[in-house]
């Protein structure tokens, strides 16, 4: 019996307890991980509060992201004793996730932790930090380079937001941090944005274009706040879109796109190839500032997993949410 959070679904909707669980033994090319740290991240909350249908099976270990120690293998890639990390797969959404003491998922999912990153540091990344790698490369991959002008990251003080500042930053981009809490642009400017503006100034009712203010963005709150970004991003500009904190929606129009040429580029987590993932946990190995990231962590106990989750779609959560399970 493992100790494990756990969604159930009845005939009164969806509850949620700390329990116990008991996996299955090990199929062909599974392995079984003692999980050190999880985290929570916005679809954490997402499935721990049902406030949206993330979860897809039941009953359910949420977590969609785990580092840990291999301590029982049936694939070929992995030993017992190895440290990986696992983001995403529907982790925590159809398979069995990271707020347990023990995880068992196929070996293919998984990514052996990069060298000087502790499991500690690959959860305060965690996959808001490696979903903020992926933007980063996909503005690199769009031509937007520090010298063709701002930067504008928004959600800037959550999850995704704090890295992908992070690291603009250190690649020597101006980063623009847009907040709806003014109160943390001390913390912002810490991790290395030369300004902060306040989420109002992107928040109206958007028109088809707007100044030519911005390079690039990476947005994680969609709705009326990427339409405005898109209306404000400069000629052959491109927008790394991941999120939807504030709406699904997309109140925008073609303008941006065939008067100024920007780009509209998707960013997904869940199913990005291995050698991706391995590249941009690399990156984050050598690119992240290790005590800006420890800055951006608060811990939780997984006893306080349950009463936490709220704080993300109450726009409450600072940086990143790191949780112990079993710590090094
Ligand atoms: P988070 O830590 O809660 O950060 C979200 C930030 O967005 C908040 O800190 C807040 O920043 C801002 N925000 C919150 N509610 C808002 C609202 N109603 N209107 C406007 N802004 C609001 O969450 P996260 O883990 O960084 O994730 C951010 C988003 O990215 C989520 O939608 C998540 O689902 C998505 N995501 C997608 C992928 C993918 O694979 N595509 C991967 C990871 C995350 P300020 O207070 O600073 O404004």
């Amino acid at each position: 019996m493992v100790d494990a959070i756990v969604i159930e679904k009845g005939e009164s909707g969806q509850s949620i307890s700390q329990s116990q669980v008991t996996f299955e033994p090990l199929a062909e090319g599974e392995v079984a991980v003692d999980v050190a740290y999880s985290t929570l991240n916005y679809k954490d909350a997402l499935a721990i509060t049902g406030s949206s249908p993330v979860v897809r099976s039941f009953p359910m270990v949420p977590g969609i992201d785990f580092a840990g120690i291999i301590t029982e293998s049936r694939h070929a890639d992995y030993t017992v004793g190895d440290r990986v990390v696992l983001n995403g797969w529907g982790v925590g959404e159809k398979h069995w996730g990271g707020l347990a003491k023990r995880a068992q998922v196929n070996g293919d999912w998984l990514v052996p932790l990069p060298d000087g990153v502790s499991m500690r540091q690959a959860m305060a990344i965690g996959t808001a930090g490696y979903t903020a790698m992926l933007c980063v490369i996909a503005l690199e991959d769009q031509g937007i380079t520090p010298d063709k002008g701002e930067v504008v990251v928004s959600g800037a003080t959550g999850g995704v937001g704090s890295v992908a500042t992070t690291l603009l930053a250190a690649k020597g981009y101006n980063v623009v941090a847009v907040t709806g809490r003014m109160s943390e642009a001390g913390y912002l400017k810490d991790l290395g944005a030369t300004s902060v503006i306040d989420r109002e100034e992107v928040s109206g009712k958007p028109r088809a274009l707007n100044k030519e203010r911005w390079a690039g963005a990476v947005d994680v709150v969609g709705g009326q706040v990427l339409a405005n970004i898109l209306s404000m991003i400069q000629y052959n500009g491109a927008v790394a879109a991941c999120g939807l904190a504030g709406s699904m929606d997309l109140p925008t129009t073609v303008a941006p796109f065939i008067l100024r040429g920007v780009t509209l580029k998707g960013v997904d987590s869940v199913m990005v190839p291995k050698a991706k993932r391995q590249v941009a946990w690399q990156r984050l190995a050598t690119d992240l500032d290790q005590k800006k990231l420890e800055a951006m962590i608060t811990e939780v106990a997984l006893e306080d997993v349950i009463k936490t989750a709220p704080m993300f779609l109450e726009g409450k959560v600072k940086g990143r949410i790191v949780v112990p399970v079993s710590p090094e």
